[in-house]
């Protein structure tokens, strides 16, 4: 059976050539508004013919670098400077990123794993299905740009997916490596099914993710890395001209080859890690203790790294519960894919 048609509406002309700030509007009815919309902002940047970027931030509502970035993007980028398209949706789970959540608090929707949506279904559902059946199908290149949010701090990376076609596998690569980060990877998703990234993927787009720090803010220095890879990968793809800007250290390959990376927590308490962000850790080594809060004289648990190499992630609030992810321990590697 196919889908009925998607319920949101663009305010852009996607053919029109010129720069165009708009909205993409879902209709609502609840108690706050009964003829209501939800509204996302968008951006069209177009001149002539070539190809089509589309750059989005906030899927997760608190990955503060990629909005940043792509907010500062859509007031500077010129028809002038573009051959083909560029549509940049700073913040693709507006409700989310209007509450500063990594959710949506309308209907508690990860966007991120509500793909490939349903035009029938929750608002979060609603939005993801328009971009499954109308923004991707624009597109020739995607750049999603994540972060750690409030409760991840991550190594500023951009990354890549293993996929059957090797062709477009390389693609994408090759965008992940321009992108210019001090981290590039080849990533191991825990749950691909109903990621963004697959909904691409699988229309033969290229895809590059990124993940660019966290915490649930931004520095200067992490958002000079997410602005600057931007542009590198709007140049790569040929949207803009200019030089690639490479990092100013070698870039660090690694891969994350399987579920070993990741260490869980099965205590709560008060954690420790013992290992900073960006630092080599050996298999055995221990890396966090978790305190029992509710007691004096008692002695922490240890966790210990389950593989030698580098910590690429860790959890940002010092307080953990039973099953949240402590720490992400990725392997070095000479070259990827
Ligand atoms: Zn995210």
């Amino acid at each position: 059976m196919s889908k009925r048609p998607s319920p949101i509406s663009a305010t852009v002309d996607f053919e029109a050539d010129g720069v165009q700030h708009g909205y993409l509007k879902l209709p609502i009815s609840n108690d706050e508004s009964a003829w209501g919309a939800v509204m996302i902002p968008i951006t069209v940047v177009a001149n002539g013919t070539g190809p089509t970027a589309l750059l989005t931030g906030g899927n997760h509502g608190d990955e503060y670098e990629g909005i940043t970035a792509l907010l500062k993007l859509a007031n500077t980028l010129e028809p002038k400077d573009v051959h083909g398209r560029v549509i940049i949706v700073p913040m693709m789970n507006a409700p989310a990123a209007m509450a500063g959540r990594r959710t949506s608090p309308m209907d508690g929707g990860n966007l991120n794993r509500s793909f490939p949506g349903d035009p029938d279904g929750t608002v979060t559902e609603q939005i993801a299905d328009y971009f499954t059946r109308y923004l991707v199908p624009k597109c020739d290149v995607v750049l999603d740009l994540h972060s750690g949010g409030r409760t991840l701090d991550i190594v500023p990376f951009a990354a890549s997916h293993v996929l059957e076609n090797k062709d477009q596998q390389r693609q994408a690569l090759d965008g992940a490596i321009a992108f210019g980060a001090p981290t590039a990877m080849m990533m191991f998703e825990l749950d691909a099914a109903k990621l963004f990234d697959t909904a691409v993927e699988s229309q033969g787009k290229i895809f590059v993710a990124t993940e660019l720090g966290g915490g649930g803010t931004t520095t200067p220095e992490r958002l000079a890395i997410a602005e600057r890879g931007v542009k590198n990968f709007l140049i790569h793809y040929g949207l803009i001209e200019g030089e690639i800007e490479s990092p100013s250290e070698p870039q660090v390959y690694v891969d994350m080859p399987d579920a070993s990376c990741y260490v869980q927590s099965e205590h709560s308490g008060l954690l420790e890690l013992t290992v900073a962000l960006g630092e080599a850790v050996e298999k055995g080594q221990v890396i966090a203790r978790v305190y029992d809060m509710t007691r004096t004289g008692t002695a922490p648990v240890e966790y210990r790294a389950n593989r030698g190499g580098l910590l690429v992630a860790r959890r940002f609030p010092a307080q953990v519960n039973m099953g949240d992810t402590i720490a992400v321990i990725a392997e070095v590697v000479d070259s990827l894919g």
